[in-house]
């Protein structure tokens, strides 16, 4: 990874970072909202089947906007922390998506805020790969930006553009890493609040978590 990497110790981690860590030898991140005293706020998909730890236990893991301690998190892997505010430039040089956006990162105490009040409420609404997962949890907690197209409310992550990325790449030998990094620039939440795209709101949490009861 060397310079493209995020990788943090345990020393730098800060109430309200986004961390990551890489699961199946990097092919995806699980993403969560760091509170404090080695506990993270995460949203997961369907149960877990890992025995919880002593400190975890009690804790539901049943899916959904759950929490855990810093072991539980990381699973054995590395801490990572996701960049935002970033340049264009440096978005472009990410090779992987799902690192960085340029979207800015509002304070601490909003971003946990928000993921306290998720996790109260378990209202991330359903899981779902592409549209609605633990990066768009994450970089939801951050800055309070959705994305809501086609009737549907979900947020642009890098995460599931990889998984777009990568059929690209497929179908185009050659130029494929090109429109990988487009795409990845396209979809980028923060360009697009920039850009002013009507597609792209701020959404206070309450209205959110109402939003997703009715839907
Ligand atoms: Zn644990």
């Amino acid at each position: 990874m060397g310079i493209l990497s995020n990788k943090i110790s345990r020393d730098e981690v800060r109430p309200g970072d986004h961390i990551y860590s890489w699961r199946t030898a990097y092919l995806y991140a699980h993403h969560g909202i760091y509170v404090d005293d080695g506990l993270v706020i995460e949203y997961i998909r369907g149960s877990s089947t890992k025995l919880p730890c002593r400190i975890c236990r009690g804790r539901s893991k049943s899916g959904g906007v759950t929490s855990s301690c810093l072991d539980c998190f990381l699973g054995g892997g590395n801490l990572y922390r996701y960049e935002y505010n970033v340049s264009k430039a440096a978005l472009l040089a990410k090779v992987r998506g799902g690192t960085c956006t340029t979207a800015t990162s509002d304070p601490p105490e909003d971003v946990l805020y928000r993921a306290d009040f998720l996790l109260r409420e378990n209202g991330f609404g359903v899981y779902d790969l592409f549209e609605n997962n633990c990066e768009t949890f994450a970089i939801y907690c951050k800055t309070g930006l959705v994305s809501c197209e086609k009737n549907r409310l979900g947020i642009s992550s890098g995460q599931s553009t990889s998984f777009v990325a990568a059929a690209v790449v497929v179908a185009l030998p050659g130029p494929g890493f090109c429109a990988y990094n487009v795409a990845r620039l396209i979809s980028d939440i923060g360009m697009r609040a920039k850009r002013g795209d009507d597609g792209v709101n701020k959404v206070p949490v309450e209205e959110l978590v109402d939003m997703r009861n009715a839907a």
